[in-house]
């Protein structure tokens, strides 16, 4: 496992802001997370100090080359979970790695990427969940489906194979874009990934079946939704963040209620501008170098 002072969650204006800060500030830092697919596609009017509308990804290509020159150290790779240390430090798994850090900084944008299933919200917290790590306990032996197309649901489900063997994946009618290493374990382990899209749930008291469009039903007392990659809203519920809805709550330095985690940008969900990222980043990375000194001088 690699080491690292600062993990940064995303590649957009929040992570390479907050990337400037640490890296300045001589910590070691890492940033996971491609090129941001929203800031990169506009041409930009509002930001201070471009005269000229100016692409999106001109400016995300410049904060890049900024953080990289101050020692930052930028991949393109995805993060799947995020758990913390018993000594107080955090981990984040990615589709090739583990990696350790003193301090976390979550900058991962808006998920916009919904189910699509007409009564979800009914069974939230009597049988559909987003963290495994949180609820598989709950679902021992029983039916589960977990719905998403890409290597974040092929980790959950591989995942809740410790508490049942009973799991399918739904793609929600979307093209499995599995890696082959990820479709041979889900082999190994008999998980059954089905492109059909689960339209509706069912079940008196509680989650008992779902229903596909095509009508087909599967008995599934967990549906664990892991749609397109893991975003701030599952990395909040496996380190137990306070949110606000979709987004996390954060005090005015961008400090989450888990002593270490920090959020900026769209994640935290104030005004979702360039701008707001940029500036939250910032105090996120300060924060950050602060979290990452008062630990080296306690231990
Ligand atoms: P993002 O830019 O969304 O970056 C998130 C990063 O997290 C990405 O790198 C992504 O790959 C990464 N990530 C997510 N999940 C994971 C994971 N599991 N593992 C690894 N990495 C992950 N703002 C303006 O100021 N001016 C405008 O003109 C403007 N126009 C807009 C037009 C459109 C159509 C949209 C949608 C937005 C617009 N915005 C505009 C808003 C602006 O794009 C956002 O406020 C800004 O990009 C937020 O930055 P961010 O760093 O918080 O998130």
């Amino acid at each position: 496992m690699e080491h690292v002072d600062i993990l940064i969650i995303g590649q957009g204006p929040a992570g390479l802001s907050a990337a400037i800060y640490t890296a300045r500030a001589g910590m070691s830092t890492r940033i996971l997370g491609c090129a941001p697919k929203v800031a990169g596609d506009y041409d930009i009017d509002n930001y201070f100090g471009f005269m000229e509308s100016s692409p999106g990804k001109e400016l995300i290509e410049r904060g890049r080359q900024q953080a990289t020159k101050f020692g930052a150290d930028i991949r393109c790779d995805r993060v799947l979970g995020v758990r913390q240390t018993e000594s107080g430090a955090f981990v984040g798994k990615t589709e090739n790695q583990e990696i350790e850090a003193q301090a976390l900084i979550l900058a991962t944008g808006v998920s916009r990427i919904r189910p699509g299933i007409a009564n979800l919200g009914d069974y939230e917290g009597k049988g559909v969940s987003y963290c495994v790590s949180c609820d598989g306990f709950f679902m021992r032996g029983k039916p589960v489906v977990v719905v998403g197309e890409g290597n974040f649901a092929a980790n959950q489900a591989l995942e809740l194979t410790q508490y049942t063997p009973r799991v399918t994946i739904c793609t929600q009618g979307k093209d499995v874009s599995m890696s082959e290493e990820f479709l041979y374990r889900l082999r190994e382990n008999g998980i059954p990934v089905l492109e059909g899209k689960v339209s509706t749930l069912a079940g008196a008291n509680g989650l008992d079946r779902v229903i596909l469009e095509s009508g087909e039903e599967l008995d599934a007392q967990g549906l664990f939704v892991a749609m397109g990659q893991a975003s701030s809203s599952d990395f909040a519920h496996t380190l137990g963040l306070a949110r606000n809805g979709q987004f996390i709550e954060t005090d005015r330095e961008q400090r989450t209620n888990v002593p270490g985690v920090f959020a900026a940008g769209d994640c935290v969900g104030r005004f979702l501008q360039i701008s707001v990222a940029v500036g939250e980043g910032a105090l996120a990375g300060r924060a950050a170098i602060g979290h990452v000194k008062d630990r080296r001088l306690a231990s």
